[in-house]
């Protein structure tokens, strides 16, 4: 794996969060983009060479809101990037790895993700991604 791209930090409202994160961090958020199919709204902050994505769920049923619920606002998943997404999928399923979907799928920010289940990786929700190219 390249590096963390990002840290997915769940959040009730990016309205208040945007905001509070701009000061935290001195830097603008640079976009903001809705994914449809994951019933998110997600907003985001370069700091150095790895970015803050912040999540806001726009449907009860999105995987933002259960979390939040059950949790509470905070860290949901680290981004690694990959220089090749299905190589490092099927890397990871051979070892083992439950992949949440089994073909990249579109994220945010042009790129093309997988994640894997937190069971197999000690609690933590841990998403793959490829620049799209
Ligand atoms: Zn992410």
């Amino acid at each position: 794996m390249l590096r963390i791209e990002h840290l997915g930090i769940a959040v009730k409202e990016l309205e208040k969060s945007i905001p509070l994160f701009e000061q935290l961090l001195n830097t603008p958020c640079y976009k903001t983009e809705k994914v449809d199919t994951e019933g998110v709204n997600t907003a985001f902050f370069q700091t150095g060479e790895s970015k803050i994505e912040l999540l806001e769920a726009t449907k009860e049923d999105s995987p933002i809101q259960k979390f939040v619920d059950k949790k509470g606002e905070g860290i949901h998943h680290i981004a690694f990037e990959v220089e090749n997404i299905e190589a490092e999928m099927k890397r990871l399923s051979a070892l083992g790895f439950e992949l949440l979907n089994t073909v990249p799928k579109n994220g945010a920010d042009n790129k093309l993700v997988c994640f894997l289940h937190p069971k197999t990786t000690n609690g933590v929700l841990i998403e793959l991604c490829q620049e799209k190219r």
